[in-house]
């Protein structure tokens, strides 16, 4: 259920594209081995829609924690399809070719990642995410466009009047450089 991203540093261009590519061959087994009638299998991504899981940043939580919570719900499973952990750790929650639940009619076109953290000691939304989460997701949106190069990048309060993810993720997106 949960990898470790491979380390790359993002100047390493040719690293990091040879990494890309070993991951859009695991993306790639997953969308074939989810090719086989399942109803929940997602047809379209033209998001890849950020989140943030609106904890405190002293709660280290991870995908376990969130299925735990999102089946009290009443849900199959975890809603997201990617975790970043506070320790810049991704974890895989919903298959990349399933149909998610995490944004109110766009999750049969949409992929959805969930950065652990997202609120202060107060509860107010804060961008307090750490460098290994910035990094990580840098990464892990990168390789997400591979399968799914038209993809655009938002964030969940885009679509809703939520806070979620607590920062502009276009602004993010923009001024993030990942060499390919
Ligand atoms: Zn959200």
């Amino acid at each position: 259920m949960s990898f470790r991203m491979p380390v790359v540093v993002f100047k390493e261009a040719n690293s990091l594209a040879s990494n890309g590519v070993r991951r859009m061959a695991f993306c790639m087994q997953r969308v074939q081995s989810q090719r086989n009638g399942y109803m929940s299998e997602r047809q379209q991504t033209d998001y890849i829609m950020i989140h943030c899981a609106a904890t405190k940043p002293s709660m280290d939580i991870t995908a376990k924690d969130i299925d735990k919570w999102h089946r009290q719900k009443g849900w199959r499973k975890i809603g997201y399809h990617w975790v970043v952990c506070r320790d810049g750790t991704v974890e895989e929650g919903r298959e990349i070719s399933e149909v998610g639940a995490h944004c109110r009619g766009y999750n049969d076109k949409s992929i959805g990642i969930c950065m652990v953290g997202g609120i202060d000691e107060e509860g107010n939304p804060e961008s307090n995410f750490t460098s290994e989460q910035w990094d990580a997701l840098a990464k892990l949106v990168w390789q997400m466009k591979l399968p799914y190069p038209d993809a655009e990048v938002v964030g969940h309060n885009e679509f809703s009047s939520k806070a979620c993810p607590s920062f502009n993720v276009r602004e993010w997106w923009n001024a993030t450089e990942v060499i390919s």
